[in-house]
């Protein structure tokens, strides 16, 4: 994404008609440690993806993987496609940028240029340091005895999380339309931290202990022996986005979008598959 030149050859090799950029330095922590990093790919890297289809290919069709990170500090709720943005990390401001360069380019050049606004969406296959993941990778490993506790940060922050299969289609419906246009694409559900790690431990069989500033004085009281959840302070970030909730109305009307996998089953998806990874 930072050589323009590897972009345009990989454009006049493939001829694509379809460009689905979902590169990216994604994981929001890392952002403040490689601002720089993150802007070169995040921000920087879709002016020279954009710049590679318009030389070699305007015609093709450009979907650009924006995020509900750029609402941040959530100025309206639920998030909708005019809901003002405001980052609260490199990584969103930088993907701020993307999200203006693709409409920007649409507008300037008449490109058939999309930016989907997805809020997180996740699988069996997302990366560990994300919060999902982290917790069902860890409630396998407790229940194979593999681990002892795990250690999560602000168990408050809440997240309208969807599945990627689900999401992955509406990023291909973008780009089957008469016209291209932005789209906010989530469940219209938001959960803390806190309930997912519940849910989770609950579809592990592993009875739920809490320790530490996330929990309430019963839970404290109660608290005994093993200490399954810890807060740690080091997972904390220097600007929490506390709350996000997207409003996929104009997504299901326009693109006939419509989630078919709930809360429920991708929480027990995902700890069903790092169970079987733990017992294979
Ligand atoms: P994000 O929404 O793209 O930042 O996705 P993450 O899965 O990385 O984080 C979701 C939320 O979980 C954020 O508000 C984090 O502060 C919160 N969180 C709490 N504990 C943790 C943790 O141990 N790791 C991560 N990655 N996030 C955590």
């Amino acid at each position: 994404m930072t050589d323009v030149v590897s972009l345009i050859a990989a454009m006049e090799i493939s001829q694509a008609d379809e460009v689905y950029n979902l590169a990216a330095q994604s994981f929001v922590a890392t952002s403040w440690e490689q601002p720089l990093t993150t802007t070169d790919i995040d921000a920087a890297g879709v002016t020279n993806m954009l710049e590679a289809i318009r030389i070699v290919k305007p015609g093709a069709r450009f979907y650009q993987a924006s995020t509900s990170e750029m609402f941040g500090l959530a100025q309206t709720t639920p998030q909708t496609e005019k809901t003002p943005f405001y980052p609260r990390s490199p990584y969103g401001v930088a993907k701020l940028y993307g999200h203006w360069i693709t409409v920007n380019y649409r507008e300037s050049y008449n490109m058939y240029a999309c930016s989907g606004i997805l809020f997180n969406h996740e699988s069996e296959r997302r990366g560990k340091e994300f919060v999902t993941r982290k917790i069902t990778a860890a409630a396998a490993r407790i229940k194979a005895g593999a681990q002892r506790c795990l250690e999560l940060g602000n168990l408050d922050a809440k997240r309208d999380w969807g599945h990627s299969k689900d999401y992955v289609r509406a990023m291909w419906l973008m780009l089957r339309q008469d016209t291209p246009d932005d789209y906010v694409v989530a469940t219209g559900e938001t959960r803390t931290v806190r309930e997912f790690a519940a849910l989770a431990f609950k579809y592990a069989g592993i009875e739920l202990e809490w320790s530490g500033a996330g929990m309430d004085e019963s839970a404290r009281d109660k608290a005994s022996g093993e200490t399954v959840v810890k807060v740690n302070p080091a997972f904390f970030r220097p600007a929490e986005v506390e709350m996000l909730l997207g409003s996929p109305v104009k997504a299901e009307r326009n693109l006939g979008w419509k989630r078919e996998i709930g809360f429920e089953e991708l929480v027990e998806r995902m700890v069903r598959n790092d169970l079987a990874l733990i017992r294979g």
